[in-house]
């Protein structure tokens, strides 16, 4: 099995940017603000909390995890709450405690489907309904699966499934008898969509993930947290916490239940986020339509996805490319522009879609992402003004 796409892709941008190339970091999706100041300190004053912790986590940190979901309409015991060193750990675990096929949405998030083959199945891959993402279309559910994922709302399309849509692959999961595993860590950058959990209309069969990475830009300090039905498949999830991380990094934990507490300081700075990404994502997705491409509004986070079908006769002609990994190479190599192919989320290698992760646009240090976080017009700062011309400038070149 290789490194993970999105992290070998990293790679070759950090390489660019070391030789003195320029870069337009837009395959990694990393989240683009600092660390908050009260999360820090709250980091720091645990330090001295060097022994391990219970396995399914410190109760401060299930409690304020099952009061975040409460708050968000989904009533949460803390006894429900399972804590790992990031959700992806926690996605594996639910996987495991799940026998048998598991169903993922076309394309989706490039770790489920290597997660699955990882535990020695396969995936079975089924279309979403037209212009939406992260949810397979409820009427190709067939029976024999055991499980299937949803990402609400989705990376990479930054799209989010409706309501109906959500409705309706809950009733064919109840009929089919599946488990649902709800990736829902962009809950909280949802631009301006109704968000509607399946935990809320099936909670006897969903399990919902989440974590820090992505609202408050955590990635790096691993920390992560499931809402289990009661019942075998958290007591499995917790043999695999015990065999495999035993607890989280006990002083990240610490500052991870002051956020999940979600202090009104940390409210308003994940807003501030939101917004930020939106103007920028959106301008992103902007600039590729008027470059031709189709590509859905994103509503949610900082990814767009997209299709540069409609020019695939001049990128044959002129360029010699055929597949997305070859475009994004093209993109790569001539104008420093990283973006991923959807063969990376499922898609065939002939798709010319694109995976466009636009969170370390705001800026290269944290001065720069703090004045993009409190500037009226962040587009116009001299950083995202330049990585917008050099997108626009690379695809005109491209696609002229
Ligand atoms: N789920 C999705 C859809 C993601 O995009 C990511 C990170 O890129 C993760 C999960 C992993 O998050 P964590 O850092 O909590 O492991």
């Amino acid at each position: 099995m290789a490194v993970s796409a999105t992290l070998a892709a990293h790679q070759v941008v950090e390489e660019r940017r070391r030789a003195g190339l320029p870069v337009l970091p837009m395959s990694f999706g990393q989240a683009g603000v600092p660390v908050h100041p009260l999360l820090a300190e709250a980091l720091a004053a645990a330090a001295g909390r060097t022994a391990y912790g219970p396995v399914a986590g410190d109760p401060a940190l299930r409690e304020a995890a099952a009061g975040y979901w409460t708050r968000r309409g989904l009533p949460t015991d803390p006894e429900q709450v399972l804590c790992g060193p990031g959700s992806k750990a926690l996605l594996y675990a639910s996987l495991l405690a799940v026998d048998g096929d598991v169903l993922l949405p076309r394309p989706s998030w490039v770790s489920y489907a290597q997660q699955v083959a990882l535990l020695g199945r396969s995936p079975v891959l089924l279309p979403t309904r037209p212009g939406e993402g992260g949810v397979v279309d409820p009427d190709t559910v067939r029976p024999g699966a055991r499980a299937m994922v949803l990402t609400l709302p989705d990376n990479p399309t930054g799209r989010l499934a409706t309501p109906a849509t959500v409705r309706a692959v809950c009733a064919a999961a109840r009929e089919h008898d599946l488990v649902m595993i709800s990736d829902e860590i962009y809950r909280d950058l949802v631009y301006a969509d109704e968000f509607v959990s399946p935990a809320e209309l099936a909670p006897e069969r969903t399990i919902v993930t989440t974590g820090l990475s992505k609202s408050l830009a955590l990635g790096g300090w691993r920390i992560g947290v499931a809402r289990f039905p009661a019942g075998p498949l958290l007591d499995t999830a917790l043999s695999v916490a015990s065999e495999l991380w035993s607890c989280p990094a006990v002083p990240v934990q610490a500052a991870a239940a002051l956020a999940f507490s979600e202090p009104p300081a940390l409210r308003s700075y994940v807003d501030s986020a939101r917004r930020l990404y939106e103007k920028v994502n959106i301008e992103v997705a902007n600039r590729f339509a008027a470059a031709g491409a189709d590509v859905a509004t994103p509503q949610a986070a900082f990814y767009s996805y997209p299709d540069l079908a409609p020019h695939r006769a001049l990128l044959a002609d002129r360029h010699d490319v055929h597949t997305g990994a070859g475009l994004a190479e093209l993109l790569l190599s001539r104008h420093g522009v990283a973006v991923l192919p959807g063969v990376e989320f499922g898609e065939p290698a002939s798709s010319l879609r694109v995976r466009v992760a636009t969170g370390q646009l705001t800026g290269e240090t944290d001065a720069q992402r703090r004045e993009a976080l409190a500037a009226a017009d962040p587009l116009a700062l001299p950083w995202l003004a330049a990585a917008l011309d050099q997108l626009t400038n690379a695809l005109t070149t491209v696609l002229r």
